[in-house]
């Protein structure tokens, strides 16, 4: 049977309380198209806010630390996210990895406290572009799962195909390759929702969604833009 669709936008750290009319329109879209789930991972600072005007969207945090709580100056934990009002994070950003250093060992452990917080998790994995350059997109994917799964089943997790080298550029991978990648998810985790994100657009959505074979992707720039966000979930 097939998966119901679930469309995520990642903001980065992108947008303040000047902003929130693109979540209220957002929110009217995701409304206007029930059978996709639509959900907005914003910064931290504007979760609570975003709840408040999303109509039911669901909104999203971008990180969450390992642990409940402690001294660790700067994190946010998973129930934190929770109690601001996010029902989702995401985990294992080839930003985060890149930026912050993170390992698959650290995304298992933030994985277990979002899941033991009752947060969904979309989990990110994807390949750099000297891997893709030198074949090896498959071998570093199924590594990056096999580590940061851990063994856990794929309850409350969704899986993004995010090739590092496509995100926040204009290429993308051809739509065959996202679909042996899905393939490969679907083979290593069952029961997942296997998204694509990296540079997705009103233009290239539809192939990526239709011969790429996924349920629904993980956007970026375009989710910050109401009209171009909405055309993508129209596409689903
Ligand atoms: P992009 O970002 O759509 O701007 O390429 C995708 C992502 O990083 O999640």
């Amino acid at each position: 049977m097939a998966k119901r669709p679930l469309l995520v936008g990642n903001w980065k750290m992108h947008g303040d309380g000047g902003d929130l009319a693109v979540i209220v329109a957002i929110g009217e879209a995701a409304r206007r198209h029930p059978a996709v789930d639509v959900a907005l991972c914003v910064p931290a600072t504007l979760i609570d806010r975003a709840r408040g005007v999303s109509g039911g969207l669901a909104i999203g945090g971008q990180d969450c630390h390992a642990e409940p709580n402690g001294a660790h100056t700067g994190d946010i934990s998973a129930s934190m996210l929770r109690e601001a009002g996010a029902s989702l994070v995401l985990l294992g950003h080839s930003e985060r990895r890149h930026d912050h250093h993170e390992d698959d060992a650290l995304i298992v452990a933030k994985l277990r406290a979002a899941r033991a917080a009752g947060l969904e998790v979309v989990l990110c994995v994807g390949e750099t572009a000297e891997d893709h350059a030198a074949g090896r997109s498959a071998q570093v994917v199924r590594e990056q799962l096999t580590r940061s799964l851990a063994g856990m089943d794929g309850q409350g997790i969704a899986i993004a195909y995010e090739p590092v080298w496509a995100i926040g550029g204009d290429r993308t991978p051809d739509p065959a390759e996202v679909a042996a990648m899905a393939g490969l998810i679907r083979d290593t985790v069952s029961g997942i929702r296997a998204l694509y994100g990296g540079s997705v657009t009103p233009d290239n959505g539809a192939a990526l969604f239709e011969e790429g074979g996924v349920d629904g992707f993980l956007v970026g720039r375009q989710s910050l833009d109401a009209e171009a966000f909405t055309a993508i979930l129209e596409l689903m």
